[in-house]
């Protein structure tokens, strides 16, 4: 395929080449991502062994390096999200994957995620289901830890409150 030129197409022609080469370099990154990354290792490691001012410079850079606090609250985000989506069995990709298949939506509640949706996975068996906002994560949470089924849970919550006991203690007094 040769080159193409911004001049020479649609702007919609333009977007579509540039999405395709960013996933074509992504495609290619992350199939060689070892090689390449040993490749530069072996670089590096031979300029630390070899020149003094590269080790100089990279001592210096490591001991001023300051982390400004968006950095650092940067970090801390994306440490959480991965920790969290480790702990849920995703892999950042099935994230993405899930979070299109389900229409950026909560799989239970069906509302659009407004914050960071929630990785869900069974605690028995370890194994990711879906993606859910903060209230049915925690609901899925409480309702098993009553011991009912969520069947079970709906079926009691509904009788209870169409008919709340109270009433009854008002009619009785
Ligand atoms: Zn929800």
């Amino acid at each position: 395929m040769g080159a193409k030129k911004k001049a020479d197409c649609t702007p919609e022609e333009w977007a579509a080449y540039l999405k395709r080469q960013r996933e074509n370099n992504k495609t290619s990154y992350h199939k060689n991502k070892e090689k390449l990354r040993e490749r530069i290792n072996a670089k590096n490691r031979e300029r630390w062994a070899n020149d003094p001012e590269f080790r100089q410079r990279r001592l210096t850079a490591r001991k001023n390096y300051v982390p400004t606090p968006e950095a650092l609250a940067k970090k801390r985000k994306q440490d959480n999200q991965r920790s969290r989506l480790k702990l849920a069995g995703l892999r950042p990709e099935t994230f993405e994957v899930l979070l299109t298949l389900q229409g950026n939506c909560c799989a239970v509640c069906g509302r659009s995620f407004t914050k960071t949706p929630q990785a869900d996975h069974c605690h028995d068996t370890g194994q990711p289901r879906g993606l859910l906002c903060a209230t049915c994560n925690s609901v899925e949470g409480k309702i098993k830890a009553t011991g009912l089924t969520p069947a079970e849970f709906a079926t009691r919550l509904q009788a209870y409150l169409d008919n709340p006991p109270a009433r009854t203690a008002e009619l009785a007094a």
